[in-house]
């Protein structure tokens, strides 16, 4: 059985990446999100397993040491890292893997698996990504001046990604990474068998 694809979404904090993840997550058939490792507390409403696995600092450190990641980064002071067999899991069943990551990451993924597509979710413009940002009032206003920062250089790390999707309208968000996962699974490598067996 062919191997499955690895699809990476990375997007600035207040782009609407989780949800348009969750969404795509629904409607597309055989597309599975890899559940990453952080060093992060967990927040109200995750669950271990499902949202992340979290652990400690130490729990993490050895798992770098055994080079059990895939790529790890550490993200507004944090650890995160997609680990070898999550994806493995996936993909080895011919299922297409999902990594919610950041840039950091998506470089790193690409660097080690130049066939991964690498997908960016950006805000319609700045209005809109401060108001995403400011409007959600989770973290303190210092933390959030912060991570407009970071939004800021992460967008333009996004220039090198493979495609760019602008959430403007969820539904057409959604819908256009639905194309670019259904485009990637119609490409030649993967149909190749169909044409063998007609010849
Ligand atoms: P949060 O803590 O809000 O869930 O995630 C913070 C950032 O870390 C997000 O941009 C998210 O995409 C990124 N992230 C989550 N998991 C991973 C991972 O395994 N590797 C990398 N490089 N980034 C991750």
């Amino acid at each position: 059985m062919a191997r499955g694809d690895i699809f990476v979404i990375s997007a600035p904090s207040g782009s609407g990446k989780t949800t348009i993840c969750r969404a795509l997550l629904a409607r597309v058939e055989g597309l599975v999100l890899s559940v990453s490792y952080t060093t992060r507390e967990r927040r109200k409403g995750e669950s271990d397993g499902r949202d992340y696995y979290f652990v400690n600092e130490q729990k993490f450190d050895n798992m770098v040491k055994r080079k059990e990641f895939l790529e790890y980064a550490r993200v507004y002071g944090n650890w995160y890292g997609t680990s070898f067999a999550a994806v493995d899991a996936i993909v080895s069943r011919g299922e297409d893997a999902v990594l919610e990551i950041d840039v950091q990451g998506g470089r790193s993924v690409k660097a080690a698996v130049p066939e991964a597509v690498l997908v960016g979710i950006l805000p319609p413009d700045r209005d809109t990504l401060r108001k995403r940002l400011f409007g959600r009032a989770r973290e303190g206003r210092e933390e959030m001046e912060r991570r407009l920062e970071a939004a800021r250089q992460e967008i333009s790390e996004l220039k090198r990604y493979d495609y760019l999707v602008v959430n403007k309208d969820l539904e057409a968000a959604v819908r256009q990474v639905e194309w670019i996962v259904r485009a990637r699974r119609l490409r030649r490598e993967r149909t190749a068998a169909a044409v063998d067996r007609i010849l």
